[in-house]
């Protein structure tokens, strides 16, 4: 499907991408969690642009970070130094990990593009404080913007703004919906690849496109089913659509997943309705939560039995980036939930590159066997 295509040459060539719309007049502002309220930057008439790096040679990072930071972030300063980035006006980063805070002051203090902002989000997304906490926050983001870029954002254009995003998240979570019921529909790699690139293409013309597949999918007679296990994968970010024709290779289908390059990103709508930015702040309590953040101390694993049971996946992949601490500090007590449920579940850890096909398919198959 042409639509489609579209979506996943934006996620294989994000730079690419992005310089043609650099060029266009659109100024551009990076960023690298889904706790960034892109709705705001959006509503400023900027291009919010998730970064995932991309560099070949991610040791050009080593010289402001440790080794042990997770390959995500260590890419994405790998391709700012390597001057890969240069289409950015700017750059968000919310207050999540640690490994994102260091990389916010070193980001600070080695670049010279004209926009920079920290959102220190709260952490507890439970009180009422920390509700009228992250509304402030947000306000002073909106004014931050006003002022770099010499514009207003108006209420009614964040309101413009909310709806196309909604509309994204509205879409890709019925593509969700869409392959959970018949993954012949659509695969799981043309999936990944259609939420990466909603990430990274404008925003109106990805709210169109999405409402086109959805549209023509919904259509579409259904092929049979196929016989594989049905899995769902868990984690952070996941830059490796292989991941997801390696697991049909080895028997197994991933029906749904728990990560911040898919169901993390698009769950939780804004309201239409009322101040826009306190609807904004709202959906950071209402969203599935990351460990990054602090709802409950049992509310990941039950979200996840809950996907596994809704989606009727019968084991979890546990898609890990090597030194991602939030993740692997959440994955024991996980683990132990699934246990405890009787869903079986591995644990995968990636970094950059995947492991080596051969050594990755005997894993999956071993895990699929025993599902
Ligand atoms: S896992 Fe959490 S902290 Fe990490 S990038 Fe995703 S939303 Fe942000
Ligand atoms: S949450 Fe993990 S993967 Fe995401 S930026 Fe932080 S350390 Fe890296």
């Amino acid at each position: 499907m042409e639509s489609i295509r579209e979506f996943i040459a934006a996620s294989q060539h994000p730079h690419a991408y992005a310089r043609a719309l650099k060029e266009s007049g659109t100024a551009i502002i990076g960023y690298l969690c889904s706790y960034t309220p892109e709705e705001i930057i959006h509503a400023a008439g900027l291009h919010p642009m998730r970064l995932f790096g991309s560099a070949e040679d991610i040791s050009l990072a080593d010289t402001h970070l440790q080794s042990y930071c997770c390959s995500l972030v260590r890419g994405a300063l790998a391709d700012v130094l390597a001057g890969n980035l240069e289409y950015l006006d700017g750059a968000v980063f919310p207050h999540t990990c640690d490994t994102i805070q260091r990389l916010s002051d070193i980001w600070r203090l080695n670049t010279k593009f004209r926009f920079f902002a920290d959102v220190v989000l709260p952490v507890k997304l439970t009180t009422e404080s920390s509700r009228a906490y992250l509304s402030d926050v947000l306000k002073k983001f909106r004014m931050d913007l006003e002022e770099a870029f010499d514009i207003t954002i108006t209420n009614e254009a964040l309101h413009d703004s909310i709806q196309t995003f909604n509309t994204i998240r509205d879409m890709l979570n019925t593509l969700y919906e869409i392959r959970s019921e018949n993954p012949s529909k659509i695969s799981g790699r043309d999936l990944h690849g259609i939420v990466k690139g909603s990430m990274i293409m404008d925003r109106d013309a990805a709210a169109q496109a999405l409402v086109k597949i959805a549209d023509e999918l919904r259509a579409e007679a259904a092929p049979p089913a196929p016989k594989r296990k049905r899995v769902l994968v868990a984690g952070s970010v996941c830059s490796h659509p292989d991941v997801y024709t390696m697991l049909e290779k080895a028997g197994a289908e991933v029906v749904w997943d728990d990560l911040c390059t898919g169901s993390r990103y698009f769950g939780g709508m804004i309201s239409t309705s009322g101040d826009p930015i306190e609807a904004i702040a709202q959906r950071s309590f209402d969203r599935l939560i990351c460990p990054a953040k602090h709802k409950s101390i049992t509310i990941r694993g039950e979200n996840l039995v809950q996907a596994a049971r809704e989606h009727d996946a019968r084991g979890v992949i546990f898609l890990q980036l090597k030194f991602c601490d939030p993740h692997s500090f959440d994955y024991p007590y996980l683990k132990e939930f699934l246990d405890s449920q009787h869903i079986p579940s591995m644990l995968l850890e990636v970094e950059d590159q995947l492991p080596g096909e051969g050594q990755l398919l005997t894993r999956f198959e071993t895990f699929v066997h025993m599902l």
